[in-house]
């Protein structure tokens, strides 16, 4: 179920950071995300291509969808019609893909590059020395149909705050450096924090947050 009180309050806080919101509603229904809708917000995120497709053309409203799971390159033909963001960028040759598949649709991708913060092996993205290396030799220039907007990241799942922290300020000083390179046509994204870091996200200088089970209720 969407709670729309703490939506109007997580809206109120995040109006004083400048922060934008991203509603994340995996394995939630589209009558979920309709209640969202209705009170006002336009930012959806999704992990699975597969559900993404399906909830998509239920929706009449305007929504703009960003995509914040593993992408496999054989999947990036179906959200291409329609995805407004991929946040989950974490290899140039997913980037040529989408690339590829924007033009065929006569469309513009907006992108941020997923950067590795955490200590766990089991999440994706690439190393800041990549990051800074890609825009040092001008790589995301040639993809014409791409724009890239920013940074995403994952703090590790842990109870440390202190860590938490540390791991959200580093790729907040990378999103700084890097900031002169970004698309001078779209505001610069720094996506970082979830239901249980948010707070300490926006703290560190996150531009965006991507919200589930705070607003929708546990999966
Ligand atoms: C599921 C997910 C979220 C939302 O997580 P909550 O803890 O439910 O807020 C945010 N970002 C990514 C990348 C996710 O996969």
């Amino acid at each position: 179920m969407f709670d729309s009180q703490f939506y109007h309050k997580l809206i109120q806080e995040l109006n004083t950071y400048n922060a934008a919101l991203v509603a994340v509603s995996k394995k939630k229904p589209v009558s979920d995300i309709q209640l969202a809708l209705d009170a006002g917000q336009q930012i959806f995120g999704e992990n699975y291509v597969q559900e993404l497709c399906a909830k998509q053309p239920e929706i009449t409203d305007s929504i703009e969808w960003h995509f914040i799971g593993h992408l496999q390159r054989n999947k990036v033909k179906n959200i291409a019609p329609f995805i407004h963001t991929v946040q989950t960028i974490d290899n140039m040759n997913l980037l040529a893909e989408l690339d590829k598949a924007a033009s065929r649709n006569n469309r513009i991708i907006n992108v941020l590059l997923q950067v590795y913060i955490a200590t766990e092996e089991t999440k994706f993205g690439f190393d800041r020395e990549e990051v800074v290396r890609l825009f040092e030799e001008d790589v995301m220039s040639s993809f014409k149909n791409i724009r890239v907007a920013g940074l995403m990241g994952m703090a590790s799942n842990t109870n440390d705050t202190t860590q938490v922290r540390n791991e959200f300020n580093g790729l907040f000083k990378l999103f700084r450096d890097i900031k002169p390179e970004l698309n001078k046509n779209i505001r610069p994204v720094l996506s970082m924090g979830m239901t249980s870091d948010y707070k300490i996200a926006l703290d560190e200088g996150s531009t965006m947050i991507r919200i589930g089970s705070a607003l929708f209720g546990s999966r």
